[in-house]
């Protein structure tokens, strides 16, 4: 099944209409067909979009709830509870936001397809039916052009990114796909170069929010670091370097071996040795004084000292966007100290009771971009390599992908 879903997905890219973008220049030329798609039409139609465009929209406006805005199309409080009970597990509709379209179209009096989209991805579809409403998600129908951007850094990677006719969005994309690579945040310098093949997608004619990168290239201080997509057969699009190696080291599920959580990741929760509410970002492990904790990623320590109500406390910088930190330890591992490099899975100290803390535990905590995220539910790709089933597609996209890094 997956295998199938994985020809469906390279037809369904041999079927796009491809042409190319210089981004330098705003006019868009058809290029060459890439030999990988010899069987593409060039305009097809896509029954998604045909479907999309057959729909009347009905733009949500000031004071709106969901059920005035259905209501001005036909759609009763009755129906409306029901459509608002039925969808619930995918989205809620009492959220609609102001400015967004809601799409549907009608069988004489009744409302029998609604649309909304839930993001830049997905949208949520309820029909009609004889048994009463269904609902799920589906993907936004996109249709998709190829794009090329390439500059040197001469003010900064926004600057001169924006200067390539790159978004915003698809810079930080491309920070993020090389992220463990080169540390965008203090390493990237003037001289610095990119190449970045990617995909302009559009809806209904208009330029929508960004695409995706397929392969890039960049060069920080003399060394080029290149990565492309590769959808593996499980249907994800992750990034690997030429020899097939995912672009993402993956952290450690846990900074212990043996441990159990006794607190979680939450925006409020009473703290026993303050005596008060406190949001609690972060996961406390238990386990007895003297476990060894793990770092969870490669990176450098930039802190080992005693840190206020944290005690001990260990602060470990991954790259330009990851910093991990462990907190009431007893001891500090050999070694540790700022500025020195550790391994994943390497010792850097040991479970303990030192600052707020009532008893033997861990306190483990992420920051994304400085802001704490839950380690349990934030999404760190796997960092596996290409498996020896994919590495012959790996490697004819791969080939197809860089030649377009001009
Ligand atoms: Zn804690």
């Amino acid at each position: 099944m997956k295998k199938i879903l994985f020809i469906l997905l390279l037809i369904g890219a041999a079927v796009f209409y491809f042409s190319s973008v210089n981004s330098l220049d705003t006019e868009i030329v058809q290029v060459d067909q890439p030999d990988t798609a010899p069987e593409q039409q060039k305009d097809p139609i896509d029954p998604a979009i045909a479907l999309e465009q057959s729909l009347k929209t009905y733009t949500i406006e000031e004071g709106d709830t969901f059920a005035t805005a259905v209501e001005t199309f036909g759609i009763g409080y009755g129906d409306m509870l029901n459509i608002v009970s039925s969808s619930q597990y995918i989205y809620d509709f009492t959220s609609v936001r102001l400015g967004r379209d809601l799409r549907y179209r009608k069988k004489g009096e009744d409302v029998t397809h609604l649309e909304y989209d839930i993001d830049n991805d997905d949208k949520i579809v309820v029909k009609k039916t004889a048994a009463g409403y269904t609902a799920k998600k589906e993907p936004i129908p996109y249709t998709y052009k190829e794009a090329y951007g390439e500059g040197t850094i001469l003010a900064s990677l926004f600057v001169d990114g924006n200067k390539a006719g790159l978004s915003d969005a698809l810079i930080l994309d491309m920070a993020e796909i090389l992220g463990w690579s080169i540390d965008f945040a203090t390493a990237v310098q003037e001289g610095d170069s990119f190449k970045v093949a990617y995909k302009k997608r559009f809806r209904n004619g208009e330029e929508a929010s960004h695409g995706e990168v397929y392969a890039l290239a960049f060069t920080n201080m003399s060394k080029t670091h290149t990565a492309t997509l590769f959808p593996d057969t499980e249907g994800n699009r992750r990034y690997y370097d030429p020899d097939g190696n995912s672009m993402v080291r993956q952290f450690l599920k846990a900074p212990l071996r043996y441990s159990r959580i006794t607190s979680g990741f939450a925006y409020g929760r009473f703290h026993p040795v303050i005596g008060k509410n406190v949001p609690h970002l972060a996961i406390d492990y238990a386990a007895p004084r003297g476990t060894p904790i793990l770092a969870t990623a490669d990176g450098s320590v930039t802190m080992s000292r005693y840190n206020g109500g944290f005690g001990n406390f260990i602060d470990i910088k991954h790259n330009g966007i990851y910093a991990t930190q462990y907190a009431h330890l007893s001891a500090y591992a050999k070694g540790i100290r700022p500025g020195v490099r550790v391994a994943q899975g390497d010792v850097i100290g040991y479970v303990g009771s030192t600052g707020w803390s009532t008893g033997p535990h861990l306190h483990y905590q992420i920051k994304k971009y400085g802001q704490l995220v839950n380690p349990l539910t934030i999404e760190l790709p796997a960092g596996d390599p290409v498996t020896e089933e994919e590495r012959s597609e790996f490697e004819r996209l791969k080939q197809d992908y860089t030649k377009k890094l001009k």
